[in-house]
């Protein structure tokens, strides 16, 4: 695969802004390169535009080289990226499928990039050829999810990797949810396909969606192109600081992932034996799809009574189901209580 077939011309034939503390290397003293204000440290300083101590940690804890990492602001900086420095506006389109994460498709529409979407099967299963039958010329990203939102599954891994060795556009696999589905990441494969892009992130089973830190995990020849578009400072000083705090606690993620997983099993069992409850769908993720009888007075009854789930009853092979993150024990008893009051 050539990456630079696919890259656009504005963006390969770009010089990206260099910063002041991009162009020094070596120890320093004093810094009079970048217009900072002498006082107030440590926040007068700009942050490390390329995040490498960040990076070396979750390098260790994944077990890949830091120059397969790209570090965004949330997901979504990896996500947009990828559709400004591969797709043409107007002209250019992706393929995915549906339903899915919500925002490859906003991404698409800002950047004026068509979406194709293919129905996954009524089990929730999807089809590398029926996405491929949807590519043409002008298909330079698909984008799947896995364990997808909002249906909750893994996507089969086979099927995945058939899909990444015939499609000569870039495959990304989102992974937000990974943590959840044990062994099931595509991350020890990433040396084997140049066109894949793996997305996670820090906002689930890290727990830290407040400080807004996603991940991509690629080619060093993809990485170096997102490195050369992005906003230079796109993780400030907060953000790195408090990740390279946290990611020494994995202990502790590794702790709330195993309750959160024996909590789905006991909420999913619970849920089942009420009679307006139709299904509740397997799942690999820290929430459960569940499809039940008038979907929507039961959402508008939970928030009245202060508990907020997702409708998601108008979303394509989803009719008449809520999406419900798996809480604490006692979130998830709270829940169950209100339910009770409706039998
Ligand atoms: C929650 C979620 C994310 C995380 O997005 P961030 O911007 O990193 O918070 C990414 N992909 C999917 C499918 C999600 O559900």
């Amino acid at each position: 695969m050539e990456i630079d077939k696919l890259i656009r011309t504005n963006i390969k034939n770009l010089r990206p802004y260099s910063s002041a503390r991009d162009e020094y290397t070596g120890e320093a003293m004093v810094f009079l390169d970048a217009n900072e204000n002498p006082f107030n440290e440590p926040y007068n300083r700009y942050p490390d535009p390329l995040q490498r101590k960040v990076k070396e940690k979750i390098a260790a804890i994944k077990g890949c080289e830091p120059s397969h990492i790209f570090l965004g602001n949330g997901s979504d900086e990896p996500i947009d990226l990828l559709f400004r420095a591969f797709c043409e506006p107007g002209h250019d389109n992706m393929v995915t499928i549906d339903p899915t994460y919500g925002m490859y498709q906003v991404s698409a529409d800002i950047n004026d990039i068509e979406v194709r979407k293919v129905k996954l099967n009524p089990d929730y299963s999807f089809s590398a050829d029926a996405l491929l039958e949807q590519a043409d010329d002008q298909t330079k990203l698909i984008f799947i999810c896995s364990p997808n939102n909002p249906t909750g599954n893994l996507l089969d891994k086979s099927e995945t990797i058939k899909l990444i060795q015939s499609f000569s556009g870039l495959v990304i696999v989102d992974e937000a949810y990974i943590d959840f589905a044990p062994g099931a990441s595509l991350l020890t494969k990433l040396n084997q396909h140049e066109n894949l892009v793996i997305l996670q992130t820090f906002s689930k089973a890290w727990g830290m969606a407040g400080i807004r830190l996603g991940m991509a995990f690629a080619s060093p020849e993809i990485i170096r192109i997102f490195n050369r578009i992005k906003y230079p400072y796109n993780i400030n000083m907060l953000t790195q600081q408090k990740a390279l705090e946290l990611i020494e606690q994995v202990a502790d993620k590794n702790q709330w992932v195993d309750l959160l997983i024996d909590e789905r099993k006991k909420l999913a069992a619970e849920l089942i034996n009420f009679p307006f409850v139709v299904k509740v769908f397997p799942s690999d993720a820290n929430f459960l799809l569940v499809k039940m009888h008038d979907a929507r007075g039961i959402y508008e009854f939970l928030v009245e009574n202060g508990i907020i789930v997702r409708d998601r009853s108008k979303v394509v092979l989803c009719d008449d189901s809520l999406r419900i993150t798996v809480g604490s024990t006692e979130e998830n008893r709270s829940l169950l209580e209100k339910l009770n009051e409706l039998i």
